[in-house]
This record gives structure tokens, sequence and C-alpha cells, in this order.
């Protein structure tokens, strides 16, 4: 039975060809029947994943609970307007981007765009927008190294691959581009693979437009340095 479901699923997956809209993130995921909430057991508010991630990432958080450890998702799927406030608020110094105001340097509009890219993403360009990513417990590489946030990264380690999650931005020792570090950072392969695959063959730079500073998108590479420049899950050792 269980190998029945599997194959439906996959079947699914396979026959799920995203459209435009949802690779660049124009999605409603709190009324599109493709995304189910996140129980509140295992959320932090309102948290929303395609279906599949979402039974998935509750399986895991289940598995993970009976072990001592507490996963929590904090951050889910953002859409394009969403990431637009955010990446808005910086560009324009509302919002302080590692402590700086950006609209107060004299930081070239690239620079001041790889800044803010150093942990946040162009609307229509983040892995957030597919429904299959998710950030787990706190925003702070520091908190995953002692006590509670290292017994929950070292489970995950060890089991996220198990439920189809990986963590797609990890150090950039072995020469991965793009955003920093991101221990909290995790993506549901099944659907974040085929994603990208349909990413880097229907999304042109030219459409990642609408919201400030879009003209540094062809500068700095937005589609080969970041959407890019993660870590190949399948490959990783250890
Ligand atoms: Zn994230």
């Amino acid at each position: 039975m269980k190998f029945v479901f599997l194959s439906l699923f996959l079947l699914f997956v396979q026959s799920h060809e995203p459209s435009l809209d949802d690779l660049l993130g124009k999605v409603s995921p709190g009324s599109d029947p493709t995304f189910l909430k996140i129980s509140d057991s295992f959320a932090r508010g309102d948290q929303y994943l395609r279906k599949e991630a979402s039974l998935a990432f509750e399986e895991m958080a289940r598995a993970a609970l009976k072990d001592g450890v507490k996963i929590i998702a904090i951050s889910t799927t953002r859409n394009f307007n969403r990431q637009k406030q955010i990446w808005n608020a910086k560009w324009t110094g509302k919002r302080l981007v590692q402590g700086k105001n950006l609209a107060e340097t004299s930081l070239s509009d690239s620079a001041k765009a790889m800044e803010i890219l150093k942990y946040s993403s162009m609307p229509g360009t983040s892995r957030h927008h597919w429904g299959s990513d998710v950030d787990i417990n706190a925003l702070e590489n520091d908190w995953f190294e002692a006590g509670e946030g290292k017994k929950i990264y070292e489970w995950m380690q060890k089991h996220a691959e198990e439920y189809g999650f990986c963590q797609p931005y990890t150090s950039k020792e072995c020469g991965r581009t793009g955003y920093e570090e991101e221990k909290w950072h995790w993506s549901y392969e099944p659907i974040s693979k085929p994603y990208l695959e349909a990413y880097l063959s229907k999304v042109k730079t030219e459409m990642i437009t609408g919201f400030e500073g879009a003209h540094t998108a062809k500068e700095v590479q937005v589609i080969e340095n970041y959407v890019q420049g993660i870590t190949h899950c399948n490959l990783h050792e250890n």
C-alpha cells in the first residue's frame, strides 16, 4: 500500500510541471489547494508548503520529537509580494542590512544588491517561492552551534534526508557561490529539484523585475550566482 502511494506520489511530482507564476512566486499559499498548512504543533504562525512537502515536514518533525528534538517551521512559502516588501525595505534603508542603512552608504547599486543578497533573495529568485523550502527554529547560524540548536542541527544532518530534506546553503568553502551559509534553511528535494530544473529552462534574467534595484539582476548574475549557488544535496559527503 505504501508502495502504491509512493508511486502515485512520484507520478504526481513528475507530472506537475510548474508554471512561470509558480517559479516566480506569483502564488497565494493560503487559498491555493496545492498548498497545505503545517500543523500548529510544528509551526510558528500560519506556515504553508506544497502538500507533499508539508506532510513530509510533519512526518520528519514527529520523528524528531520522538528523539527529543523539537523542529519548528518559522518561515516557509513567501510569495513575490512578500519578498518584494523585504527587499524594498532593505534597499531603501527602512530595514537595516547587517546593521547598516543601505540608503546612507556610498555603495554602487550592484554592491548594495550584493549586500542584501548575503541572506535575502531578490523577488522572483527565492526558493521560498516554490513551497518546497523551510526555515527552522532560528535565523542565526550561531544558534545551531550550541545547546538545543546544535542538537537540532545534528539531528537534521543525520535524518533530514530520510524525509527528502537537505540543506542547500552549506559552507562556501568548497567554492559554492551565492548566499552565505544558512543552517536553518532546508529544502524538500522531490519538489525543489524539478522546480530548479524548470526555473533554469524557463526563467530569464529580464523576467526578474518589479522591485527597487531590479536593474542590478543582470550585473550580479542573480540566476547563475544565486539561484544556482546551492550545495548539490545528493552529492554531499559525510
Ligand atoms: Zn530560508
